[in-house]
């Protein structure tokens, strides 16, 4: 948080305070020169960890260049799953972490994950945004007849996250509560109506996330871009929810190269088409 209140997505002075030069590979067709992974049901399945199998090739492709992970998910579970399992890579201090859906970054700095940047609410600000949530599923009776499973509002440092049918939810019904989004685009409307400071987007299969305005991917997207002196077109972000409405569509206008995925299973497959592009070059 900004002395001055500000969330810093348009104020310079938090990109290039921490700008240095980073030297990279010279690139051609196929071969980014960074490249960007989303995690849910693009690395591993939603609410689940990677596998070993995944964790490696993040690893092959840390080998050849700077590589991110960029997730809605929260860095204290990331930092206890598999994280452990890159930060001993030679070529960690080209990795960096954007969770909370780009509103912190992380990096290792040999002993420990340290802040590049950070946004944050304040109590304050939760209390508005829980109170407008719940306003808002009582207001379009969405969730009524529906079963609940555990924790619907996950408080996280940036973002508050409201889990329609609770965190808890079994798999099959996660899929299918809410076919065509019909009613997760109402109550986000709902919400959003009623939060003119923040956006108001649909994250996983169930959730609806609410940020500070402009705090999302394509603000990671960008930092990076500026820390690494890369442009975006030269880098390639890989993502399961790239069309218009998922979470991954921030990113589009930034000019990264895009690469839509349906899940680990092909994600495995484009990191192998990449790491061949590369191989081509020395
Ligand atoms: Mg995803």
């Amino acid at each position: 948080m900004h002395p001055d209140g500000k969330h810093g997505v348009d104020d310079k002075k938090a990109t290039t305070g921490l700008a240095e030069a980073v030297v990279v590979a010279s690139n051609g067709a196929g071969c980014p020169k960074a490249i960007f992974f989303d995690l849910d049901d693009t690395l591993a399945a939603s609410f689940e960890s990677p596998s070993p199998e995944m964790v490696g090739k993040v690893l092959a492709v840390l080998d050849r260049m700077p590589t991110s992970i960029i997730t809605g998910r929260d860095f204290p579970w990331m930092a206890r799953d598999f994280l452990p399992q890159i930060a001993g890579s030679p070529h960690i201090d080209r990795f960096y972490v954007f969770p909370e859906g780009a509103a912190q970054c992380l990096q290792w700095n040999g002993s420990d994950w340290f802040e590049l940047y950070g946004e944050s609410i304040t109590d304050a600000e939760r209390q508005v945004i829980n109170s407008a949530i719940l306003e808002s599923v009582k207001e379009t009776g969405m969730l009524e007849g529906l079963p609940i499973h555990g924790e619907q509002l996950v408080q996280k440092k940036a973002m508050v996250a409201f889990a329609a049918l609770g965190m808890q939810v079994p798999a099959d019904l996660k899929y299918s509560w809410d076919p065509g989004n019909v009613r997760r685009t109402k109550l986000r409307d709902a919400i959003a109506k009623k939060l003119p400071a923040y956006d108001v987007m649909m994250g996983g299969a169930t959730s609806t996330d609410v940020t500070k305005k402009g705090v999302n991917k394509a603000y990671g997207v960008r930092w990076l871009s500026e820390r690494l002196g890369v442009h975006p077109s030269d880098m390639l972000y890989v993502g399961d929810a790239l069309y218009p409405g998922g979470n991954d569509y921030v990113v589009v206008p930034s000019g990264i190269v895009t690469r839509a995925t349906t899940g680990p299973a092909e994600t495995l497959k484009i990191i192998d088409e990449v790491l061949a592009a590369c191989a081509t070059q020395t």
